[in-house]
């Protein structure tokens, strides 16, 4: 979602290097049970449709690409992005080649696979999409929550999708919703995503407020406990499946985590100190702080009538990213803070009972005391691969790039080989 470090002019401040994208808005053809999105209707009350108009798509690619430094990305997401058909995508790649000047684009699309056809898959083939396919696991534990409105399952649907992807070398990652009923087969949905493929994955514990009592979390969320636990067997297995010291699995929560260990800042926003790296585009061009936030009183502007540079660097959106900053007592005690820094701020506020803290802390807390001593381990032989590739001592103060920043075309610091912008920072 965000990028470790940002480019500045001297006019405006940050220049624009990640748009999160809501082409169809809310609208989706899934009714997951879990879903904190599908509700954002009810801010657009005009209509029970909402598709990006075409003024509205050009108007924003040109004031991205105006404003990007030499690379920009863009996240495609909704609701289900695809509703809107290959055609309009078409349209956004002309667009930024017609507005680009000569600055390196990626794109990425977040679908739930349901309308992907060959047609889709030449699409995104052709133009190199980072494809990130909701699929929570095997039949039994995808099925369980993502359902169409009908009630009626989607898994063999999305497998299906996912072949598609990858017999057209589409890149696809993973993103697995950690919830209630999943939180209890680490080892099993890992061991699915391998067998099937997808050596990418993220996972995203779920917390939303019960619609029934706002007092608690809603059932279908994870404990922090059980979170915690998840995560440790899932470390093991992602440690176990290391070749020559190297991982051959990717997710994105333990690389990310693993930048604190080097002294870079994560290229995941919730481990990063502040937030507001990054804006929200919804159909109608209303631009807002983040995905998790696109409520009235986040709203920056709308691409029609305000400069996208000036809402990313205006004093709401730096207020908004200093938020995550403001962390309880609890957190400014906390051996883990360097790695943590308090979490993702929607996620102290989802559930009543956590009193502002992390709902996850637990959860950081039972993983790090398990993983810390490894991670440990790891850093010190990156450090030292680092150093004899710039045939230094490792002991000698390192360059630039160890006070938190790391280029997209620098090696990855989860020692994966590649290049950071192929590796962790793909669609970050
Ligand atoms: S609120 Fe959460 S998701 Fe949004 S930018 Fe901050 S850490 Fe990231
Ligand atoms: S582990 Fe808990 S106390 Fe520590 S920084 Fe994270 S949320 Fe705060």
């Amino acid at each position: 979602m965000s990028q470790p470090d940002n480019g500045t002019d001297n006019t405006k401040g940050r220049m624009v290097r990640d748009v999160l994208i809501k082409p169809a808005g809310p609208d989706c053809n899934l009714a997951c049970t879990y879903c904190f999105y599908l509700k954002k209707g009810d801010l657009f009350p005009e209509s029970n449709r909402h598709r990006m108009q075409d003024d509205v798509l050009e108007t924003l690619i040109r004031g991205v690409m105006h404003n990007a430094g030499d690379q920009v990305y863009f996240g495609w997401q909704g609701g289900e992005p695809t509703l809107m058909g290959v055609p309009f995508f078409q349209k956004a790649i002309d667009l930024q080649m017609k507005y680009g000047r000569g600055q390196s684009v990626g794109n990425g699309l977040q679908t739930n696979g349901m309308l992907i056809d060959q047609n889709w898959a030449g699409f995104l083939e052709k133009y190199r999409f980072l494809v990130g396919l909701s699929l929570d696991g095997p039949k039994h534990i995808h099925d369980r929550y993502r359902l169409n409105a009908r009630g009626k399952p989607t898994w063999d649907k999305v497998i299906h999708s996912g072949k598609l992807l990858q017999d057209k070398g589409v890149a696809v990652n993973a993103l697995t919703v950690v919830n209630d009923y999943s939180v209890q087969f680490p080892e099993e949905i890992y061991k699915f995503h391998k067998s099937g493929g997808f050596s990418h994955m993220q996972f995203i514990p779920c917390v939303e407020t019960d619609p029934n009592d706002p007092e608690k979390a809603a059932p279908f969320s994870v404990s922090s406990q059980a979170y915690g636990t998840f995560l440790c067997t899932l470390f093991d297995l992602w440690i176990k499946d290391f070749k020559n010291g190297e991982p051959t699995t990717f997710i994105r929560m333990f690389d990310s985590m693993f930048y604190s260990y080097v002294g870079l800042a994560a290229p995941d926003c919730g481990l990063k100190k502040n937030c507001g790296n990054y804006v929200v585009v919804e159909h109608n061009g209303d631009v807002f702080s983040c995905d998790f936030f696109v409520e009235p009183e986040f709203r920056l502007g709308n691409v029609l009538n305000n400069d996208i540079s000036r809402m990313l660097n205006s004093q709401q959106q730096r207020r908004f990213g200093k938020m995550k900053a403001e962390l309880p007592e609890k957190c400014l005690d906390c051996a883990w803070l360097a790695q943590c820094y308090g979490g993702c701020p929607k996620d102290r506020i989802r559930d009543k009972q956590d009193q502002g803290v992390n709902h996850f802390c637990s959860a950081v807390n039972i993983f790090l005391s398990h993983a810390d001593p490894v991670y440990r381990g790891l850093a010190d032989t990156w450090a030292k691969k680092q150093a004899a590739a710039q045939q230094i001592s490792p002991t000698q103060p390192q360059t630039a790039k160890s006070e938190g920043k790391v280029g997209r075309n620098d090696p990855c610091p989860c020692g994966s080989n590649k290049k950071f912008k192929k590796c962790c920072g793909a669609g970050a």
